[in-house]
């Protein structure tokens, strides 16, 4: 598809492009148009620059028949109020010669002034889902006629913890409606929130190419667990003069903090973190810092690394091995800009094995093979998620997802299940904390409290 002209649009979205001066749709506006438009569920991979805010916009634009009624009909929901302030821009570019209305709602503001605006009646709303929930509650905002949901920056809005808020969200909205999805990187969190709520959403991303940056050097090692990757790292980035400038990934925040505490002790001054637990200043003030030399080494995760454009990066170090090849191949073209030869280095335990043979089929390709150095030490030291699970055979007290508790910890848990057993001491923090078990097969509750 070449023009938009074969999009098959109105006038008026005709005329408004016009005065954009776009004439060509971006890849991911041709890929995602048709599925959009078809009134199927969709997860569309893009990241912010690719033309996405359209590629959803314009069919819906298309499709959204004029209304006077008052409640909205299509909902978009972003993770910040940068994000609402930027998509509402751009709609209302779209909309210049339509009657549509739109407003943006974001917490931190008078939450009166939406109220009144609301009832003005509006078409498309887009909103933070926190102030989007409390509106809704507050009965002025009415959620009925909402046909068509739109996530955007989905692995953001999950990075920051708002799983639980979309939930409760989704439960009041009508069941009947297209759900649509925008994320910059593919993560288990999404991966998780996908087949828990929606049924085979229709995948559209421009494709990652598989062929990695001719200049990346690529190499692996295979290591036992944590511990040892630890005594691996510290062995390379001892090596200051050859990893002057070093990223390492990891794909959790929980695991970011513990590398960096790791690390924090042999590196101090050399050393920065950023994941999105950290203040918006505090992730800004250690891209800086990388960037300008003054710490050599940066630890991040996959969500928050990726607006990161800095140059002359010696090594990208896979601290793990991403699950999703597209994150491996966005990793490590971070390295080897510029017509500079990059490195990057993978490590792989053995669980781990399966997600690098995907990444190596993306790939095609063989990544090369290097042996522990002899003076690495191999530690038999496991952390909590490397240690053996106590499997659990019918239980039928086991935690269901009812049993779920809100707040922030709901979104820990998707992290935290996938890798470890919840039912011991996560269980027990929770009983402790609202008094009594929340499931009812904890005989020993109260045994464990007289205890205390
Ligand atoms: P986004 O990825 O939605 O943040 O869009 C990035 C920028 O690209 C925005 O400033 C859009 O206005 C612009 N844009 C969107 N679609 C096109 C297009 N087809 N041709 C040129 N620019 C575009």
């Amino acid at each position: 598809m070449t023009h938009f002209r074969d999009l098959n649009l109105n006038t008026p979205l005709y005329n408004a492009l016009d005065d954009l001066g776009f004439t060509t749709p971006t890849p991911i506006q041709a890929e995602a148009f048709s599925v959009v438009s078809s009134g199927k569920d969709i997860v569309g991979i893009a990241q912010t620059g690719t033309g996405k805010t359209f590629a959803y916009m314009l069919p819906i634009l298309k499709n959204l028949s004029f209304s006077k009624q008052e409640n909205p009909r299509v909902l978009v929901l972003v993770p910040t109020r940068e994000l609402v302030v930027q998509v509402v821009d751009e709609i209302e570019k779209l909309t210049k010669y339509i009657n549509t209305r739109i407003l943006g709602v974001y917490g931190g503001t008078n939450i009166n002034t939406q109220k009144q605006a609301i009832a003005k009646g509006i078409d498309i709303l887009v909103a933070t889902p926190g102030r989007l929930y409390d509106l809704a509650l507050s009965h002025v905002l009415k959620l009925k006629s909402i046909q068509k949901l739109v996530i955007d920056e989905v692995d953001v809005m999950l990075d920051l913890g708002f799983r639980h808020q979309l939930i409760n969200i989704f439960d009041i909205l009508p069941e009947r409606r297209q759900n649509i999805m925008f994320s910059a990187t593919m993560t288990e969190d999404v991966d998780l929130l996908i087949n828990d709520f929606f049924t085979v959403p229709e995948k559209v991303s421009i494709a990652v190419s598989g062929t990695p940056l001719e200049n990346i050097a690529q190499s692996k090692y295979s290591v036992p667990n944590f511990y040892t990757k630890l005594n691996l790292l510290k062995h390379l980035l001892d090596d200051t003069e050859k990893y002057h400038k070093v990223l390492i990934f990891v794909a959790f925040k929980k695991m970011a903090d513990r590398l960096f505490e790791a690390l924090d002790e042999f590196y101090k001054e050399e050393l920065c973190v950023i994941h999105s637990n950290k203040t918006q200043n505090y992730r800004l003030r250690s891209i800086e810092q990388f960037r300008a030399g003054d710490n050599r080494i940066l630890v991040a995760t996959d969500v928050m690394a990726r607006g990161l454009d800095i140059d002359n990066i010696s090594h990208v170090i896979n601290f793990d091995t991403p699950l999703f090849p597209e994150n491996y191949m966005h990793r490590i073209g971070r390295s080897g800009r510029a017509e500079r030869e990059g490195q990057s280095i993978i490590f792989s335990t053995e669980k781990e094995q399966d997600s690098l043979e995907k990444i190596e089929e993306l790939m095609q390709m063989e990544i090369l093979q290097i042996d522990i150095p002899k003076d690495v030490e191999i530690s038999t030291e496991l952390i909590e998620e490397e240690r053996p699970q106590i499997k659990e055979h019918n239980n039928p007290f086991k935690r269901k997802k009812e049993d779920d508790i809100p707040g922030p910890a709901f979104h820990d848990k998707s992290e935290k299940n996938s890798k470890e057993n919840l039912g011991g001491s996560y269980k027990f923090k929770i009983a402790a904390k609202y008094k009594k078990p929340k499931t009812k097969g904890d005989k020993n509750y109260n045994k464990r409290n007289k205890k205390k």
